[in-house]
């Protein structure tokens, strides 16, 4: 019954399929029995299998019992929720924060309470490439949305002034501190001077920036030195933390409101109580351990200006994020898989992720890569671009 649409994917270069891992998320993995190098992890700082957060889960659950039970409005709220939570308040300089059990939760709850504040006559802006949680959050919602330009702030100050100052619509602009697909950074300081008139509400999804950006690693609003300026913030503790699950920072009454309003936060059932504990160690580790930033950063600058120097075009990305530009789907598929033969993982990121035309290989850089799997993977990129002719 289904066969005809698998079909047209694979048809069209744009059948998916699973890739089962045998082995802890590490620098290396394993996959059917191979070793293969990673570079296809949101694992920036190697937390996800690192000893403090497995101890501090295993002490958990041996404390705790590892289900929840309920949702965190019926007797699902734990200590170690709210541990967390006050954590999280600080490390985000807020006076408040809530966790959600993903990123994907925290977007549809979050913007579904904003929405609902600025109802009637609210407009949602959104940056074209804004990951699909924040769409499908808005889409939810019947709230106008208007799609700008990736990262065009003239084009976003124009329809501010078209739609929210003449038609006084009060509005929402919805963008990401790091995006996701193209690694480059939203120039906040000049989005904020745009919305300025209008007096848009702004939500940054950081879930590519926490723990990467800024001078201690709280995000993209620190990097830009803006934590005074951007009172709601949202991250998420899956990619860098090496966790799982998300938050939302911001002031008492947001937070409170969110407790009552956001059904995605209502509606579910609370995540593990150990989950708060992993949570808790990474953010330490975070703290005292800045080296482990910039060993991520030290060999995120080796990779791109090697994989600059063979000739590959990696877009505007100014995170570890590592797009290489190929176009065609099916030469990126082809791309990816002669890595994958040579033992590196990097996947091809194909429409409807990335816009037709922008098919791309997509390499995550991790503080935990040695330099002799860099030197090895570069190698295996000169020698398989120039066979499939992307480079000279
Ligand atoms: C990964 C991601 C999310 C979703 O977070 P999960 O915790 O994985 O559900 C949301 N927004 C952006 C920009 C992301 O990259």
């Amino acid at each position: 019954m289904f066969t005809q649409s698998l079909t047209n994917l694979q048809e069209a270069y744009l059948l998916r399929t699973l890739h089962r891992t045998e082995s802890a998320q590490d620098a290396e993995i394993t996959i059917k029995g191979k070793t293969i190098i990673l570079f296809s992890s949101n694992n920036y700082l190697g937390l996800a299998n690192h000893r403090k957060l497995k101890e501090a889960a295993i002490t958990a659950i041996k404390q705790y019992g590892f289900g929840s039970g309920a949702s965190r409005l019926l007797s699902g709220t734990m200590s170690l929720h709210e541990q967390l939570e006050a954590r999280l308040a600080s490390f985000a300089k807020t006076a408040a924060a809530l966790t959600f059990n993903s990123g994907y939760h925290a977007n549809l709850g979050l913007i579904q309470t904003l929405v609902e504040e600025l109802q009637p006559h609210c407009l949602v802006l959104a940056d074209r490439a804004c990951h699909a949680s924040l769409i499908d959050a808005i889409r939810l919602t019947k709230a106008r949305l208007k799609v700008y330009q990736h990262q065009n702030t003239e084009q976003l100050e124009r329809l501010l002034s078209t739609h929210a100052v003449t038609e006084a619509r009060n509005s929402l602009v919805v963008t990401e501190g790091v995006f996701s697909m193209d690694g480059d950074i939203t120039p906040l300081p000049k989005l904020l001077t745009c919305i300025e008139k209008s007096s848009a509400m702004l939500l940054v999804d950081d879930a590519h920036g926490i723990g990467v950006m800024g001078s201690t690693g709280r995000g993209t609003i620190e990097h830009f030195d803006l934590e005074t300026k951007i009172p709601i913030r949202m991250g998420t503790l899956g990619k860098a933390l090496g966790c799982v699950g998300a938050f939302v920072a911001g002031p008492h009454d947001l937070i409170q409101l969110l407790i009552n309003r956001a059904r995605s936060f209502i509606y579910t059932t609370a995540p593990p109580p150990a989950f708060a504990a992993a949570a808790l160690a990474a953010l330490t580790i975070l703290e005292t351990e800045p080296e482990r930033r910039e060993k991520l950063w030290w060999n995120r600058d080796y990779m791109l200006s090697n994989l600059k120097s063979l000739g590959y075009n990696t877009m505007h990305t100014e995170s570890p994020i590592l797009p290489v530009l190929i176009g065609d789907p099916s030469r990126t598929l082809q791309f990816s898989q002669r890595l994958f033969a040579r033992g590196i993982y990097a996947p091809a990121i194909r429409p409807p992720t990335v816009p037709r035309g922008t098919s791309r290989l997509r390499i995550s850089m991790m503080a935990t890569h040695q330099q002799s799997q860099l030197d090895y993977a570069l190698d295996v990129f000169r020698d398989v671009g120039r066979s499939l002719g992307i480079i000279a």
